[in-house]
């Protein structure tokens, strides 16, 4: 498929995604800290739960600022998270403290805006130190902060993107990476934005896409998706392989 018929399907996708899981999945929040933590919280969270406990965290009655979240105790996070039912409160509320004192010690601040006045290299670096993040959280931060172009690649991404065919599964890793960006790029504004995408691919993730049994019976993309169109014509519900990528083999 050539890069304008992907981008139309990647198009056409992105919308249908929009329209089922709605905007509310989107980044949000007044500093790129507080998108960061909402992100964060999302990925492995109901949007509801993370929004709610996000809230709490920027609320002026309950911590002030980021600061006064930095220096609160794990205990503290970790009874404001579960408050608002995150999953694994304790690791998230360590996570969490731990990473906003790697970023006060190095910007001696909490506003991670800050890392755009390095240069290119430098503010890589500083990203790839942070510790206690998933891999693709520094590609993450550099499009929010327009240095990078490329989608951050996570497990969710991969597989919606695989599934459907916008990018090929048998392809090497960058060259999947490099046509998916490609795509997006044609896609054109507003909608070539990486963020919007990786938010919305991970929410079908969640809910949806599953690695494995996937509810495609519920699934928007199920008439254009290769993965669905393959394991109905197989008539199996077996397990997925790998990522989910590839569907269970027809019975014989
Ligand atoms: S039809 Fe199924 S496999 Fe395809 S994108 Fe939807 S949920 Fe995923």
């Amino acid at each position: 498929m050539a890069i304008r018929e992907k981008a139309k399907k990647l198009e056409q996708t992105l919308r249908t995604l929009e329209k089922k899981y709605s905007r509310t999945v989107l980044p949000e929040g007044d500093t790129l800290l507080e998108k960061f933590v909402f992100y964060l919280l999302f990925y492995g969270n109901h949007v509801t739960n993370a929004k709610k406990a996000v809230k709490a965290l920027t609320d002026p009655d309950v911590f002030g600022d980021w600061n006064e979240v930095r220096v609160a105790t794990v205990r503290e996070l970790e009874d404001t998270l579960t408050e608002h039912r995150v999953e694994q409160p304790s690791v998230f509320a360590a996570r969490l403290k731990k990473f906003l004192q790697y970023v006060f010690e190095e910007l001696d601040d909490t506003a991670l805006e800050s890392v755009a006045t390095l240069k290119p290299e430098k503010a890589k670096k500083f990203l790839a130190q942070l510790e206690g993040l998933p891999p693709w959280a520094p590609t993450y931060l550099l499009c929010a902060l327009d240095m990078e172009s490329m989608v951050p690649w996570d497990p969710h991404t991969e597989r919606v993107a695989q599934r459907p065919r916008i990018v090929d599964p048998a392809a090497p890793l960058a060259q999947r990476k490099k046509v998916l960006r490609a795509a997006l790029q044609s896609v054109g504004e507003p909608d070539e934005d990486p963020l919007r995408l990786h938010h919305l691919f991970v929410e079908h993730g969640k809910k949806t896409c599953h690695e494995e049994d996937p509810k495609c019976l519920k699934c928007p993309l199920a008439d254009d998706c290769d993965w669905h169109q393959r394991r109905s014509r197989g008539g199996s519900r077996t397990k997925a392989s790998g990522n989910g990528v590839e569907p269970p083999a027809k019975r014989k």
